[in-house]
């Protein structure tokens, strides 16, 4: 049985890594495009300063990251974060330390007075009778009120999907909280009878030692697979029971294909096979988005905490800092600091395409306004990705749910990135270990 994998980024990597695993005699190829794999997952070490290209870790209150790592043979590489990463900042007017309980949150000047009361009557807001898509803004509103929606929700989707509540949809983005009011009839209620029935410690933030790249490289090289980089796929050609693959200098019959390029490779891939699909896979647009680190021998700022984001509404150019060095012991030699600023997403994507000049400039204004620091960085890091995060809008979930009915004509073609049912690290690994279940189970 030849299985192939089209992209190594986490998605490609765990599917390979669960097809092995559940069944040890496939031939497994996985055909990469650049020269190194983990996709957005990359890791640049300069001078002992551990930059991340993308994500630098995962929370540890969902399994499977942690399961994936375990399995693996990898689980002395992870890196728990400090407890000072629970400390949280929001810039609105000013830097704000987030509330992390209710008398903290009474006391915020975040809100004022009215805002905090409508925030704590959503005890009293109805459930919504109809389950149609929502924005994470309307759903905001609805529940928890605009003072609340304006501040958090944005802050939290600026953070996790470089977007912005009104162009998110609370049901593709945040299938869990929606799910808190249609099975108990409102958050608080949600969460205070959930907190009964499952009480335990909640989500840790967890990475690796050296940098999430470390472990992407440990993953790929310790799975009985053949994987060729620098080899894009151009060609998938239907062929009597299976598929032909063309990618770099290789021709290659195959049993099964799953695709875990973004949407719109796989739409480019998938278009002479099926418009429809392509059409389908070609809605799920990509905002950019670039990172700006910076290294420092010495900065007086203690850094203590996770960082920053910004809300819309303090009109900065940057969506927020991270404070890598605090959260991650490893990331910057001892005595030295790491940053890194995100600039564009949904709210400013023309900002995340600008020259790299222009770009560390942003990032240093960005500094400057939010945390006061003046001083210029020993060393810098810069990283765009054009088309970096999926959008999940309003009627993302209709449209995907379409897309893989209309999958189902092509047996043998499978579909599993981050582009469809959540781009969190433990979402990719929880639908890529599915994935597999299904790619398997399929072959008879
Ligand atoms: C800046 C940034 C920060 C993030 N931070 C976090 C975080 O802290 N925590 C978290 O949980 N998530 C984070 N995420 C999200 C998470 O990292 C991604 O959703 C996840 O890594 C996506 O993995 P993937 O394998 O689905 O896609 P990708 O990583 O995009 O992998 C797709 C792969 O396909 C390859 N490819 C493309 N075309 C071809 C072709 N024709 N032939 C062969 N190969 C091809 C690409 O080169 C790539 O390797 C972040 C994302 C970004 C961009």
């Amino acid at each position: 049985m030849v299985i192939t994998i089209i992209g190594s980024g986490i998605s490609g990597l765990t599917t390979a890594f669960y097809i092995k695993r559940f069944r040890p005699d496939a031939e497994v190829y996985l055909f990469e495009k650049e020269p190194y794999p983990g996709g957005t997952m990359r890791t640049e070490d300069i001078e002992g300063f551990l930059f991340e290209a993308g994500a630098n870790g995962f929370l540890s209150n969902k399994p499977d990251t942690l399961e994936l790592v375990e399995l693996s043979g990898a689980k002395e590489m992870l890196l728990r974060s400090s407890d000072a990463a629970r400390i949280r900042y929001v810039f609105t007017d000013k830097l704000h330390q987030l509330p992390e309980n209710p008398l903290a949150f009474m006391r915020t000047r975040l809100l004022s007075l009215a805002g905090k009361l409508r925030t704590a009557g959503e005890i009293l807001v109805p459930p919504r009778r109809t389950q149609a898509d929502e924005t994470l803004q309307s759903f905001g509103y609805r529940r928890v009120g605009k003072e609340f929606t304006d501040v958090f929700l944005d802050a939290m989707s600026a953070g996790i999907f470089a977007s912005s509540p009104e162009l998110l949809s609370v049901n593709a983005a945040f299938p869990a909280v929606v799910k808190l009011e249609q099975d108990y009839g409102g958050l608080f209620k949600g969460m205070i009878k959930k907190r009964k029935k499952e009480a335990g410690p909640g989500g840790v933030l967890m990475s690796f030692k050296g940098g999430v790249g470390r472990y992407i490289d440990y993953l790929a090289n310790s799975m009985d697979v053949t994987l060729r980089l620098e080899s894009a796929t151009t060609e998938i050609i239907r062929h009597s029971d299976g598929y032909v693959i063309n990618a770099g200098d290789t021709t290659l019959e195959t049993d099964k294909v799953v695709l875990t390029t973004p949407a719109f490779v796989s739409a480019q891939l998938l278009r002479p096979m099926d418009t429809a699909l392509a059409d389908h896979l070609d809605a799920i647009d990509y905002s950019p988005i670039a990172i700006v680190g910076f290294g420092y021998d010495t900065l007086v700022h203690p850094l203590n905490g996770f960082g920053l984001l910004t809300t819309a509404s303090a009109n900065k150019k940057i969506l927020g800092i991270l404070w890598d060095s605090s959260i991650f012991e490893d990331r910057a030699p001892p005595g030295k600091k790491l940053i890194r600023v995100m600039i564009g997403g949904q709210r400013n994507p023309q900002l995340a395409l600008k020259d790299e000049a222009t770009l560390v400039q942003i990032a240093l204004e960005g500094i400057r306004e939010t945390m006061g620091i003046d001083d210029q960085p020993q060393l810098t890091f810069v990283k765009r990705w054009e088309r970096g995060i999926p959008n999940y809008k309003l009627g993302h979930l209709n449209n995907v749910d379409t897309l893989f009915k209309r999958l189902e004509n092509h047996p043998g073609l499978y579909l599993n990135s981050n582009a469809y049912y959540g781009i969190g690290l433990n979402d990719c690994v929880h639908n890529s270990k599915q994935c597999a279940q299904r790619v398997v189970a399929d072959c008879v």
